[in-house]
């Protein structure tokens, strides 16, 4: 197991300062735009394929990087570029953890390539949980996967919301109910194949901030995939079903509702760095306003009503990074998250960037409100860390759940 260090060797410094640039000198000058736009852009992706960020190899390096800190790094350095932008060129990543965690080797190997693209023809992913009336709580789920023997096929019908990437993607990993009395525990994943028939794309969504990032809902009409494209493999699936339903037999506690609580426990400190990236991205634009902007004949930092909010913001800030990196950590050594410390994570580094891109707005005035200046958009996108992956409702379910063992409502 490695060590926790909040100390970057040379490797992983070469690495940040290069993110760095390109969110720099690619991400942030383009961010205004593409927010105005409200659409992908595709030649800001690209552009991240040809230097090799937007590419399965950088993420899987920087997800193996047994410190702990590949992801965070790399999350917070791109979400300091832009938030709606990064979520474009990481939201594929989101389908191909998916794919990872759960795929056989032979599916990884088929699959996230096709994720990907390349650098002359780039695609993008979706990975498609979330419906209309099962968003914090998975266990109502309702879109079914039906096996054909006869065929050796899967048949999925119902439609996923909020998608990031839904129906543009060139491949969807789509999780359905294969036995509805097991609850979350009866679900599996699918990877649908580029072009495959009766998926479509439902209403685009406009939205608030991250306008970047394309969301969408995903229509599943009928889809009918080969048996190959059952993630992990049916002889797998029967044994994890059939575990489930002894456990519900003998104790009735097979049935564990709302498991995605505690699922996405490990991803959620890459959710946390976006958060902190965001976050000092509106603290730095804030700082320099405070240190040049003169009021009363005097920079306004000279007050402590502007000063001492910075100090704050600042704060609050280094601490949510210790959180994200301590997690982070622990997800990738396999150490068990016995308080929660995944979620713990993710809510105090999105509260934190709510809190701190609220506060810029502030301390630059009426500037601060108009889009002439970045902060406006940051603490538009900055809403978003707080109800994806997890609302800040649910992480706090899940630390008290975690701390006290009792089955807090
Ligand atoms: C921009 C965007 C991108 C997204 N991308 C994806 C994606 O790629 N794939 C995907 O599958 N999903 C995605 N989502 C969905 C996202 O994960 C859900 O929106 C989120 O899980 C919350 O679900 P909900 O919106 O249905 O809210 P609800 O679950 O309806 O919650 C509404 C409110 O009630 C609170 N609440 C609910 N239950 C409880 C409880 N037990 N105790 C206390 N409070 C509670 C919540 O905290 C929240 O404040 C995305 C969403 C957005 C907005």
């Amino acid at each position: 197991m490695a060590e926790f260090t909040m100390e970057l060797n040379d490797e992983q410094k070469e690495v940040r300062d290069w993110l760095h640039g390109f969110a720099a000198d690619v991400i942030r000058p383009s961010a205004a735009e593409w927010d105005e736009r409200e659409e992908t852009p595709w030649p800001v992706i690209q552009e991240a394929a040809k230097v090799g960020i937007y590419s399965l190899d950088f993420y899987a390096q920087q997800y193996f990087d047994a410190s702990g800190l590949g992801i965070p790094m790399a999350m917070e350095e791109l979400f300091w570029g832009d938030a709606g932008i990064a979520l474009s060129i990481v939201g594929t990543g989101l389908a191909a953890v998916g794919v990872l965690a759960n795929g056989t080797e032979e599916q990884i190997g088929t699959w996230i390539p096709q994720m990907y693209g390349d650098a002359n023809d780039v695609k993008v992913a979706a990975f498609c949980s979330s419906e209309p009336d099962a968003g914090s709580d998975v266990a109502s789920m309702r879109t079914r996967a039906v096996y054909d023997e006869a065929r050796d096929e899967w048949v999925l019908n119902g439609t996923k919301t909020w998608v990031t990437n839904g129906g543009i993607a060139n491949v969807h990993v789509v999780v359905a109910v294969v036995d509805p009395g097991l609850g979350s525990k009866g679900h599996a994943s699918f990877i649908v194949p580029p072009g495959t028939l009766g998926l479509s794309q439902g209403q685009k969504f406009k939205k608030h901030g991250i306008r970047a990032s394309h969301t969408a809902e995903v229509v599943l009409d009928n889809v009918r995939v080969p048996g190959s494209c059952l993630l992990g493999g049916k002889e797998k699936l029967d044994e994890r079903l059939a575990r489930a339903r002894e456990r519900d037999r003998k104790d009735g506690t097979g049935r564990v509702k709302n498991a995605a609580m505690a699922t996405f426990e490990a991803s959620r400190p890459a959710v946390g760095a976006m958060a902190v990236g965001t976050a000092r991205a509106a603290y730095e634009v804030a700082l320099e306003y405070a240190t040049t902007r003169e009021q009363f004949g005097r920079p306004i930092i000279d007050n402590q009503g502007v000063a001492f909010p910075l100090a704050d913001m600042r704060t609050r800030i280094d601490a949510a990074r210790l959180l994200v990196w301590r997690a982070s950590w622990m997800a990738v050594n396999g150490k068990p998250f016995t308080a929660a410390e995944g979620s713990m994570s993710k809510l105090f580094a999105s509260e934190t960037a709510k809190e701190v891109t609220g506060q810029a707005i502030q301390i630059l005035g009426g500037n601060g409100y108009t889009r002439e200046y970045p902060v406006e958009r940051m603490h538009r996108d900055a809403a978003i860390y707080t109800i994806f992956e997890g609302t800040s409702e649910i992480q706090r379910l899940v630390i008290a759940r975690t701390l006290s063992g009792m089955p807090i409502r």
